[in-house]
């Protein structure tokens, strides 16, 4: 796919860019190995947490400017843009300020001896990632690596270039040294050949679960270790003791949030028998009330999809599901309006054998279905080839809470939408991917865990 910047509010393109060819690819293998065998990279871990405070600083004293480029290239409300700005200056921050603590040695009781882990980087990663937190998903790899002294080369989303180039500048301004990190705007063979090179020694990647089982394969091949974070098909529980206005607004925010191009997004709705009409008679009238329009507008609450493919591809979902009989009870087409608007969409009566039940729709469109226990709740939300998060709204903690237990997925939020922050692993299971990100657990992901013992004999 060529690398463009073309604004989804009106599908103008606005820039081509350069692809990188195998030479430069080469040269930036060789800076980043080198990197690797430096001592910047082996040394002492305090010597590189001052990039990422300075990261920290540059991206909140540039919260306009770098929101402004994501809003225009893949059409995120603006607002919803500088949170994501923000969002990675805490990530940078939270690594800066935790690494070394996260990587300092272990110990470990044995018979044979004085034993500890101690925690060293492996070598250069390829990243390869996603348009839809065009900023954040590059720092939840670039942060703890960095820290950890394994350089990155990433190959991101073919529709947000200009997001990778920015990013890529910030990260070397901020200090990075030649080789800690690069933007390469390269092909999906560029990406199978890096995975082959010996010098790279891991591979991270955010996207669908088709590029994710390519990608992961390729790694396998040359027996490298991967990180995969995919799609998801989330369920969003109403239970009928829960505080029901609340569980609609953060239910249509759920589904509605960065055009309902989230991967954690409510995708599923399991309501209750007993609160079922109310629900969804309110959910309709938020998303009835949503105003399309320009990203850049702050009054616009639902914004245009990432591309003219992506509407296309959601337009052919939605008629697919409801050629296979399921009810269309709002919405479910595009709107007769330049760029790339899809009407808040609610699908009912979506039987097993109805593609549409296992399948992501990335896009403003909700699924309901009406459950009477928590039994069938379970069995519903369970009935997924995904796994990565889910919300279940209750007054009843103890009740969300053994039902949060009992749901397959990575991460369970109850009473709130499934949220990130830089504290908290953030994956999922099944085809939802493997492996985890932000928090300690994710800086631990591609770092030799090295186990040294003095005998005691
Ligand atoms: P995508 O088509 O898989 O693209 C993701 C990245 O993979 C892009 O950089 C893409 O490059 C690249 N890619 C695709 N096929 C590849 C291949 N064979 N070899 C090498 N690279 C390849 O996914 P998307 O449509 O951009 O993103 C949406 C998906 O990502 C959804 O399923 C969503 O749920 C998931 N997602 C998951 C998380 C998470 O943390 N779990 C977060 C965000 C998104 P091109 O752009 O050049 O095609």
């Amino acid at each position: 796919m060529p690398y463009q910047t073309v604004n989804p509010f009106n599908n103008q393109l606005i820039k081509e860019y350069t692809p990188h060819n195998d030479d430069q690819v080469e040269l930036a293998l060789a800076q980043a190995d080198a990197l690797y065998h430096s001592d910047w990279a082996k040394g002492e871990i305090i010597q590189r947490l001052p990039v990422l405070h300075k990261l920290a600083e540059l991206m909140e004293s540039r919260v306009e400017e770098l929101a402004n480029i994501a809003s225009v290239e893949m059409g995120k409300l603006i607002e919803q843009s500088r949170g994501e700005v923000k969002l990675c200056a805490q990530i940078a921050r939270y690594y800066a300020n935790n690494a070394q603590k996260f990587l300092a040695p272990v110990s470990y009781e044995s018979s044979l001896g004085e034993a500890w882990v101690e925690h060293h980087p492996i070598g250069v990663l390829m990243a390869v990632e996603p348009w839809n937190f065009p900023f954040y998903q590059l720092m939840r790899v670039l942060a703890p690596n960095l820290a950890a002294g394994n350089p990155v080369v990433v190959k991101h989303a073919s529709i947000v270039p200009h997001c990778a180039e920015a990013f890529e500048k910030l990260v070397h301004e901020a200090g990075a040294p030649k080789g800690a990190y690069t933007n390469l705007y390269i092909s999906q063979d560029q990406v199978a050949s890096i995975i082959a090179d010996d010098r790279v020694q891991g591979v991270a990647l955010t996207g669908s679960e088709k590029a994710g089982s390519i990608v992961a394969a390729q790694a396998a091949k040359k027996l490298k270790k991967a990180t995969l974070e995919l799609g998801g098909n989330d369920v969003f529980v109403v239970l009928d003791d829960c505080d029901l206005e609340k569980a609609v607004k953060v239910g249509a925010e759920a589904r509605l949030n960065n055009a309902g191009q989230v991967c954690t997004a409510a995708k599923r709705f399991i309501v209750q028998e007993k609160v079922a009409k109310a629900f969804l008679q309110q959910l309709t009238e938020h998303f009835k009330n949503v105003k399309m329009g320009d990203p850049l507008d702050e009054t616009t609450t639902l914004g245009p999809l990432s591309s003219k493919s992506a509407l296309e591809g959601l337009t052919e979902q939605v008629n697919e599901a409801v050629k296979q009989g399921a009810k269309l009870h709002l919405g479910g087409k595009a709107l007769q309006h330049e760029g790339n608007f899809f009407e808040p969409t609610i699908l009912t009566h979506i039987s097993r054998d109805n593609p549409a039940y296992f399948t992501e729709f990335f896009g403003p469109v909700a699924q309901v279905y009406v459950v009477s226990d928590d039994e069938e709740i379970v069995k519903l939300a369970n009935d997924s080839h995904y796994g990565l998060g889910g919300a279940i709204f209750s007054t009843d903690i103890e009740r969300a809470k053994k039902l949060a237990s009992r749901i397959e997925t990575g991460m369970v939020y109850i009473n709130s939408l499934t949220d990130t922050a830089p504290e908290l692993p953030f994956g999922g299971i099944k085809r939802s991917g493997f492996g985890r990100e932000l928090s300690d657990l994710g800086i631990k992901e591609f770092v030799n865990q090295k186990l040294v013992v003095v005998s005691h004999s």
